[in-house]
Formats: C-alpha cells, structure tokens, sequence
C-alpha cells in the first residue's frame, strides 16, 4: 500500500470494500436459503404426512363402518365399499411410508401397517365363514377388530404428535437460527462498514497528508523561508511532486541569494562613490580647492544637480527592486499621520518659498492612530508633495488634506499643476510611466516615484488613485486602513 500510486490505492481500497459487501450478501443469501429449505420441509414433507394421516383415520373408520354393516346385511355392495376403501388405505399407507424418512415416523406406520394386515385376515377369515354359511363367535371377532382399529387409531395419534412436534421444534430451531443469523449479520456488517470508513480514512488520508505538508511549505515559500527538506513517501505521483517542488526550492533560494547579493553590490558600488562626488562637489563649491569663478560655480552647480538627481534615481531605483523582489521590510507601528504631514510640509518649505507657492494643509488634529511603517508613509508623502511641487507652476497652489472615513484615513494632496490626461491616470502608478511632458513642463524624472507609492500603499492594506482634469490641476488620493 505504501508505494502504490492515487490510482491503484483507489482501485485496491474500492476493491477490499467490494469484496466485503460481497461477503455480507452472500452470508445472507445463504442463510435465507437454509431457512428456505427448512421451510419446504415442514410444508412438502410434515403438512402432507398431517394430510395422510388424517385420509388414513377416516379410511380406517369407514373400512369398519362398511365391514360391519356388511356382516350384518351380508350385502355385497357394502363388502365392494369395504374392499375399494381398504385399497385406498394401503395406497395412502404406502405414500406416507414413501415420504416419511425419520425411524420416529416409521415405527407408528409399521405398527398400523401390521394392526392392518392382521385386521385384513380377520376380516378374510370372517367373510369365509359367512360365505361358508357357518356358525362363529361373531362377538369375539367383533371384539377383536375394534382392538385393532383402536391400535391402528392409537397408532395414528401417535404419529400425528410426533409429526407436529417435530415440525414444532425445526421452527424452534429455525427460529433460533434466524437469531444468530441476524447477529452474524449484524456483526458481520459492522465489520464491513468499519472497515469500509477506515480504509476511505486510510486512503483519503494517505492523499490528502502529503498535499497538507505540501500546502504548508508552499505558504513558507511565500513567507520567504526556502528549506528544500520535503521529504515524502507516499505515492509516486505526490512523491515526484515533492521532489520537483524541492528542485524549485533551491532553485528559488539560489535566484534569491544571487538578488541580495546584487542589491547589497549596488547599493554599496553606486551609492558610496555618488556620495563621495556629491560631496567633493560640495567642497569645490565651498572653495575649499581654491577661489572658483563665476562660471565655474554655475557648472558646479549643475553637477551637484545632476549627481542629486542621480543618487536619488539609484535609491528609488533599489527600493522599487527591493519593493518587487518582496524583499522590503516593512516596520509597522502605530504612528500619527498628522505629525507625519506636518513634518514633510515643514521639510518642503525652502522648495515653496522658492517657488512662491501657497501651500495649505486642513488636517483634522484629532485622527486616531494609524498601523504604519513612518519612514515608508514619509517617503509616501514626500514623493506625492513633491510631484505637486514639481508639476505646479510659480504661484500656484497646493493643499493637503487629511480626514476619517468609513474605510480609514484619507488623504488628499490637490495642486494647480496642468493635470494629467484621464486615459493615463490608472498608468501614472505603473513603473517607468511618464505623461509624455508639453513643451512648457519639460520637468526631469525617473518615473518611479508612483509606482513606489502605490506599493507602499498596498503593503499596508490600503488604496492610492488619481484624479484630475487636464489644465485644472490633479489630486492625489491615499487611504490607509485604521
Ligand atoms: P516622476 O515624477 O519621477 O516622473 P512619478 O511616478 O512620480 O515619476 O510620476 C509619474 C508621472 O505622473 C509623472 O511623470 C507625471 O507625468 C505624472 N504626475 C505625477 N504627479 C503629478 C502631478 N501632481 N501633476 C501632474 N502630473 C503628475
């Protein structure tokens, strides 16, 4: 059973059940037909030998009857009666002999079959010495056909006890029998149906165990645990299943561990020299090499430009990789989005004041606390802010909501930008998606910022969308569940 495969332990284990339901119904086919048997045999054998018994008690009546009258009107019609009634006695004799097959029925038969013959010669002697004319004791003959009509009545009563006893105690018997069978049967049933649930039990569980230990190790790998250690020996089929699914696990940690090898590589080959330029930068700007001219300060200034923006590309880059490969971790706690908000706008100050923006922030103060990840949420807000910074121009505006609602806290940051065009709001979110830019906005990006958002967003169970109408500004929605 061990090593079969689905298929063969179905057949086997339907196959066992077959042949114990087999067993059953045979077993009580073959008791009916013993209690069948027994039954023919008190109907065909005791009821007919009842049947002789009581032709043979009025044939012997009616045989004295006829002889008597005979004797006494010497008719010979009466004596024919006698003779016909007498043959009817042996024939009926003869047939009770031919069915009964027990000595116990025998012996009473034998005995009225003498009780008769003696009768018979009696009578012989007796229609001699009346055709003879002659003078006899008709008393003591007389005397002595009554005794053996007696006998052979006595006889037949006698038969007649022995045949309804013995038909009484076969049905005691059968009686009997009947009620062992239906234990047996009982029995015998329960047998069969503990063993039809145990060996379902056995067989659904000898699939269903190893699809279990399956299921488990499938919901590791989605927590990011790849052991390949699943052992099984169970079906070849399930067996087989396990063993690929040990060679996709290594597989997949491999891939893993050549990922985080590759972000630790990047993130450490990229961002350590990125960070030395920009601060060698810095010190040139600062002079700290010497006087620096005009013209050189405006091209430090567009290196130091150009080398933000590209420390910021590698590290939205790493965190979307990270953010895809679901190796971000994510830290929650109860946090104040409000605080958060505020903090952010605070940041973003310089940045307005430059651009001669009003910046507006409606936050209801008393929000309850929110399950987060802060760093995450402020980089939510930071990318959302400052897209509404980066889009809107001088002296526009932007404000920033924040309020309950039945699904959690909603947040809203609106701004007078050139609005995005409705068949790019869904797209806007997906990596590297850019509204291509009108001539008058040609502003810089990766196209990643949203895209990180949307799953920062999702992480924590909550929904991020857009709305907006070209030339009338956009508005960034985000709700995350309380
Ligand atoms: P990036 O800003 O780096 O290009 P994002 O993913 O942040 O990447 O934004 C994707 C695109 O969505 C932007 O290129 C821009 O076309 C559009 N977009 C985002 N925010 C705004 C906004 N506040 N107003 C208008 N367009 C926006």
């Amino acid at each position: 059973m061990m090593r079969l495969t689905i298929f063969w332990r179905l057949v086997v284990g339907y196959l066992i059940i077959f042949i114990l339901v087999m067993i059953v119904g045979i077993y009580a086919i073959i008791q009916l037909k013993r209690f069948n048997t027994v039954t023919q045999y008190i109907l065909n054998v005791d009821n007919r030998i009842l049947e002789y018994e009581k032709n043979l008690v009025d044939l012997t009546l009616s045989q004295h009857r006829f002889m008597k009258k005979y004797i006494i009107s010497g008719d010979r019609g009466l004596y024919n009666q006698f003779f016909s009634t007498k043959e009817a006695f042996s024939r009926n004799l003869d047939m009770v002999l031919a069915v009964s097959d027990t000595r116990f029925h025998r012996e009473p038969l034998t005995k009225i079959k003498e009780y008769h013959d003696l009768y018979q010669s009696l009578v012989g002697k007796e229609t001699g010495l009346i055709q003879a004319k002659r003078i006899y004791s008709k008393k003591e003959y007389e005397s002595e056909k009554e005794r053996l009509v007696d006998g052979i009545l006595k006889e037949l009563d006698l038969l007649e006890v022995r045949v309804r006893q013995d038909a009484h105690q076969r049905m005691k018997e059968q009686g009997e029998a009947g009620d062992s069978a239906r234990t047996m049967a009982v029995i015998l049933a329960s047998l069969a149906l503990g063993s039809i649930i145990v060996i379902s039990f056995l067989i659904t569980r000898s699939i269903t165990a190893p699809l279990g230990l399956l299921r488990l190790k499938t919901r590791e790998i989605a927590e990011g645990v790849f052991k390949s250690d699943l052992k099984i020996s169970s079906s070849p089929e399930i067996s087989e299943l396990a063993q690929a699914f040990n060679l996709m696990i290594h597989r997949l940690s491999t891939l893993e561990k050549m990922k985080s090898d590759f972000f630790s590589t990047m993130s450490h080959e990229l961002r350590t020299p990125l960070t030395s330029i920009k601060e060698g930068i810095a010190l040139l700007q600062e002079g700290a090499a010497g006087p620096v001219t005009d013209k050189q300060k405006k091209l430090l200034d567009i290196v130091a430009q150009e080398s933000r923006r590209l420390i910021e590309l590698v590290n939205s880059s790493l965190d979307f990789s990270k953010m895809e490969a679901g190796m971000m971790t994510y830290h929650f706690e109860p946090a104040d989005l409000v605080f958060l908000i505020n903090k952010v706008i605070l940041e973003m100050g310089p940045l307005v004041e430059s651009k001669k923006i009003r910046l507006e922030a409606e936050v209801k103060a008393s929000l309850p606390k929110v399950t987060m990840d802060q760093e995450r949420i402020l980089q939510v807000l930071r990318n959302l802010i400052g897209n509404a910074l980066k889009f809107t121009p001088e002296g526009g505006r932007i404000g920033v909501f924040a309020g309950l609602t039945g699904q959690g806290i909603k947040v809203a940051v609106r701004d007078t930008g050139p609005g995005i065009p409705e068949n790019s709001l869904l797209t806007i979110f997906n990596k590297f998606q850019q509204v291509i830019p009108e001539k008058s906005f040609q502003i810089k990006g990766s196209g990643l910022g949203l895209a990180i958002v949307k799953h920062i967003i999702t992480s924590h169970g909550g929904r991020v969308w857009a709305e907006s109408k070209l030339g009338q500004g956009s508005t960034f929605y985000f709700v995350l569940p309380v």
